[in-house]
């Protein structure tokens, strides 16, 4: 398996269907396929196997070419992977990862942060903890400060790691 191909099937996992993954696993192997002969190939039920084409066709990762069945008079749909869209999917979803981790790392690094140690979940920026008076929401215990510096420093390797894999 090529490449693309590995980098495919990291698409279809991102999709967020299950059996995306076999379905593009599918389409390698078969090459060019109708939605009944990749179904029959993967064991996936015809209708998963068409709502994850039709994911896939949405962002021009498969095209579809129809062919009109001379006794039937029925439209057939063959669908084959677009490798070479692949990459540009895959660029534009890192750097909107990229502008999401960025405008995290402002705030982490433009805040103070204060938690509380008895709730897990409760961490406010130092302007809302003086709201309340350095109280918890939940459970009244005092916030105290806590260091974010960990956060700043996996943040910032992140975006250092995108980055630099969009220069390639
Ligand atoms: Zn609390």
């Amino acid at each position: 398996m090529s490449l693309i191909d590995d980098e495919l099937i990291k698409v279809a996992s991102l999709l967020g269907e299950d059996e995306a993954v076999k379905i593009v696993r599918s389409l390698v192997k078969l090459k060019e396929a109708t939605d009944d002969a990749i179904a029959n190939d993967t064991g996936v039920r015809i209708n998963i196997v068409r709502k994850v084409l039709y994911k896939l066709y949405d962002k021009t990762l498969v095209a579809c070419t129809r062919i009109r069945d001379e006794k039937t008079g029925w439209y057939i749909f063959y669908w084959k992977l677009q490798p070479d869209q692949l990459d540009a999917f895959v660029r534009s979803r890192k750097k909107r990862t990229v502008e999401k981790l960025r405008t995290r790392l402002e705030y982490e690094n433009a805040h103070n942060f204060f938690v509380c140690n008895k709730c897990g979940d409760i961490r406010l920026p130092f302007e809302e903890a003086i709201e309340s008076a350095f109280r918890c929401s939940k459970c009244n215990s005092q916030l105290t400060d806590s260091d974010n510096s960990k956060i700043v420093d996996e943040l910032s390797k992140m975006i250092q790691k995108l980055e630099s894999e969009l220069m390639e």
